[in-house]
């Protein structure tokens, strides 16, 4: 079979033929791929700059944003069956027992480190025609998200980040704490650092969560992303005229900073103008580009004088990925187009060194496998 593969010894990207895996346990399920969605972590594996090789291989088959139908399941597996749709999930737990978080599936908030991601870290990744994994990595989403389903997995990001400010905000003593499917209310102001897939998805999620939600982003409107942006009743603010400043006094006491561009000095920038009792959620990992200046000892102040929380969040576990799947049929729902026009492109296994290498283009570009 087919798999797409960096191999970092040589720095070479390319296609190379595989045996098929086959189930090994009881639980084990086989999924035949149908889409894997390119994002910035491929590009950057790809650029050597991240990623490892499992055990001592010299490739790692990437992708880590799938879509896949189960074709085969083993003899004691319960929760799929074949021709169920299934989204994967990318982190696989540390082999320590003292580690209670991969101890008890969460392995999102692995606390040693020694997790495995497909794809990403010392584990193959889901570029490629069929893999096998033990059915509790498997999320069934609905047959009528086919189309869409590969944004699952770039949407738990948004998913996670908004579970944990749920929890972190009910620190707030009156009626307005973010409350899950309650009316937008006056703490409810979210800004939006970024306009890719998770910054739109990320958008989105907010919107559905009833904040007053503004993407904050480079490129001057109208473009594709702006008009995005209004089709799910945001507001979109060029960050390339407008000054984080100026954005502040558009939007009033910002609530909510998600940021979604992995670009540290604009994050920082925008920390400055975080309101009160707000809280700042970062989701990007900036390549490392040397130090930027900021002014450490306005941001303390603010972090003190305003209550403010300054959270990281990274990868998602089994509930964050069933909420992205329920969510994401919502979204569907409200704003069909939007988010069909999320996936900007689809291409053969040929394109892989255009998407992979090449000038980013669109928004989420997808492999087709099948
Ligand atoms: C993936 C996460 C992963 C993170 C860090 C992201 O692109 O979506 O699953 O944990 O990279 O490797």
């Amino acid at each position: 079979m087919k798999a797409i593969a960096v191999h970092p010894g040589s720095r070479e990207v390319r296609l190379v033929e595989l045996a098929e895996p086959t189930l090994r346990e009881p639980h084990d399920v086989k999924v035949k791929i149908l889409e894997v969605g390119v994002c910035g972590t491929d590009r950057e594996i790809c650029r050597f700059e991240y990623g490892t090789p499992p055990g001592c291989g010299e490739h790692l088959v990437i992708g880590h944003e799938s879509l896949g139908e189960v074709v085969e399941v083993g003899s004691a597996v319960t929760r799929v069956a074949p021709g169920d749709l299934v989204v994967p999930m990318v982190r696989r737990p540390c082999p320590h027992d003292h580690c209670a978080a991969c101890a008890g599936e969460r392995q999102d908030f692995c606390f040693t480190g020694d997790f495995h991601e497909r794809g990403i870290k010392e584990a193959h990744g889901f570029m490629t025609e069929l893999v096998v994994d033990h059915e509790r990595y498997m999320n069934v989403v609905p047959r009528a998200l086919r189309d869409v389903a590969v944004l699952v997995e770039p949407l738990t990001i948004a998913e996670k980040a908004l579970a944990q400010v749920w929890h972190v905000q009910q620190r707030l003593p009156w009626a307005c704490s973010l409350v899950p499917g309650e009316a937008r209310a006056h703490c409810h102001r979210a800004v939006v650092i970024g306009a890719g897939p998770v910054g739109l998805l990320g958008a989105m999620t907010l919107v559905n969560a009833g904040f007053d939600t503004t993407v904050y982003s480079r490129g001057a409107a109208p473009n594709a992303k702006a008009d995005l942006v209004a089709t799910i009743g945001a507001r979109y603010v060029d960050a390339e005229r407008v000054s984080v400043d100026a954005l502040a006094a558009r939007v009033g006491n910002i609530d909510l900073v998600y940021e979604a561009a992995g670009a540290s000095q604009v994050a920082f920038e925008a920390m400055r103008v975080l309101g009160t009792n707000g809280i700042f959620a970062f989701t990007g990992v900036p390549g490392r580009r040397g130090p930027v200046s900021i002014d450490t000892d306005l941001l303390m102040r603010n972090l003190v004088l305003k209550n403010q929380v300054v959270l990281g969040t990274v990868n998602a576990g089994r509930e964050v990925f069933e909420a992205a799947i329920a969510d994401l049929a919502t979204f569907t729902r409200r704003w069909p187009d939007a988010v069909r026009g999320l996936i900007t492109g689809r291409f053969p296994l040929a394109a892989h060194r255009d998407l992979l290498l090449g000038a980013p283009a669109g928004i989420k570009n997808v492999l087709a496998f099948a």
